[in-house]
């Protein structure tokens, strides 16, 4: 084996240690690096969801009509903090040219080639890695408890037929038979069979870390502090310790790659799109399927740990504290749908989902360091396209062409 083949992770969330475990499988010798246990960012408490059936992106026609309300409501849906609104800015600028109508439709295409590859590449990866056993088949439901919700949702069920999903709209009678716990306010929505999740997102991530060493792969706890060029590789520099070369790096620091990336010159309008959850061990009701309720953007999320509801979306940045009353409002709203849903005592969490304004992730070669491959960027989709960024990773590293065309996902892009 050329020492071409020996690759540097620098990130262990779910993107790094999926591209970890599938370069193994192809032959290299991996090491991943992280300043913190593996699965300690946004891929610990995620929904748990491989969403490979959304086709939308964040930004599309007519969301500009919102931003003052985001401003207004800190704690609805998605909200700027006051003291972050100046930073978030240019991204918001970028977010406006993206719901362009061209551009909307771009983003739409990209995420669709994108997440029509990720539950194929996500089997290979359970397969392969033993964690099959993780994997919930149950579908999920879209479910509204206002008609002109329903009626508005049905361009975007319309938007998944049209790549190919199935979406069959389900009265609230139905809901309620598919999920009892759903109470009388629900009028209806739609069923989506092919909808994946996993039991738990940190236990998938300790167990890629597991299989990761047990293949021989090493995973070494140290902070990245600059990247650059060494003939044809890569160097690294840590906070502490000797400084590193290797032929092959992917920078997979989620949320954090920014100033890694921007170091090399190549600066990219990466942010942080902060999520909120509460994970509810004895909630007092019981859910089968995954629920999505678009119309109080939030998620309830049976993993095996409890019932974890999610979602809210705050642009705040990587440092401020978290708001723990955007926990209370989300339990608040879950109430109205849930009548039953008991959840005074839980585990809160929140995390940093790193986002792009076009919500697509950067992966691609840098086209400062040969040797340096970019994947991060995934905002709401970093676990449900892990296993795919993995592979277009590895095709990179291979010098092989990609399965999926990269040019949407190009560093350079913006
Ligand atoms: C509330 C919420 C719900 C979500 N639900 C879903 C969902 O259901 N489905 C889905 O697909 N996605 C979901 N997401 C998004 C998903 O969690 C992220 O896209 C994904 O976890 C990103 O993975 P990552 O590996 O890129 O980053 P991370 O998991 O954040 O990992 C980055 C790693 O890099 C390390 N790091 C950072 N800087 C350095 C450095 N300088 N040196 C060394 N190490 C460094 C960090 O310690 C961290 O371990 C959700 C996110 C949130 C917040």
């Amino acid at each position: 084996m050329s020492d071409r083949s020996e690759v540097t992770i620098i990130g262990a969330g779910i993107v790094g240690l999926a591209t970890a475990a599938v370069l193994l499988a192809r032959g290299h010798a991996v090491t991943v690096i992280d300043r913190d246990a593996p699965g300690s960012g946004a891929s610990r408490g995620n929904a748990a969801a491989v969403a490979w059936t959304d086709v939308a992106p964040l930004a599309s026609p007519g969301i500009w009509r919102k931003a003052p309300g985001w401003l207004l409501d800190p704690l609805g849906p998605l909200a700027i903090r006051p003291a972050y609104a100046l930073s978030i800015l240019p991204w918001m600028l970028r977010f406006m040219q993206a719901s362009r109508p061209a551009a909307w439709r771009r983003s739409i295409s990209a995420i669709a080639a994108l997440n029509g590859a990720a539950l194929p590449a996500w089997e290979r990866l359970w397969q392969g890695s033993g964690t099959l056993g993780r994997v919930k088949r149950e579908g999920c439901l879209d479910v509204f408890d206002k008609p002109g919700e329903v009626a508005r949702a049905r361009s975007g069920w319309q938007l998944q037929r049209d790549h190919g999903i199935e979406v069959r709209e389900v009265s609230g009678a139905e809901l309620r038979e598919m999920e009892p716990d759903l109470g009388p306010t629900v009028v209806g929505g739609a069923f989506l069979p092919g909808w994946v999740q996993v039991d738990d997102p940190h236990g998938l991530c300790l167990d890629l870390a597991a299989h990761v060493r047990a293949r021989g792969g090493a995973i070494e706890q140290g902070e990245v502090v600059a990247l650059a060029r060494c003939g044809e590789g890569v160097i690294l520099r840590l906070r502490e310790g000797p400084v590193r070369r290797a032929p092959h790096v992917v920078l997979a620091c989620g949320a954090w790659s920014r100033r890694l990336a921007a170091g090399l010159g190549e600066d990219v309008p990466l942010d942080t799109e902060r999520g909120y959850n509460i994970t509810v061990p004895e909630p007092g009701v019981s859910f089968r399927r995954f629920i999505m309720l678009a119309g109080y953007g939030f998620v309830l999320s049976p993993l095996a740990s409890g019932l974890r509801i999610g979602g809210a979306g705050e642009f705040g940045g990587l440092s401020a504290d978290p708001d723990w009353r955007r926990v209370d409002a989300l339990v608040a709203r879950a109430g109205k749908v849930v009548p039953k849903l008991d959840a005074t005592t839980g585990e809160r969490w929140m995390g940093f989902r790193p986002s792009l304004p076009d919500s697509l992730p950067v992966i691609s070669p840098s086209r400062r360091i040969p040797g340096l491959i970019h994947a991060f960027g995934h905002a709401h989709h970093g676990l449900t396209q892990a296993a795919v960024t993995g592979e277009l990773v590895a095709a990179l590293v291979a010098g092989e062409q990609p399965s999926v065309d990269l040019a949407p996902y190009a560093v350079d892009r913006f």
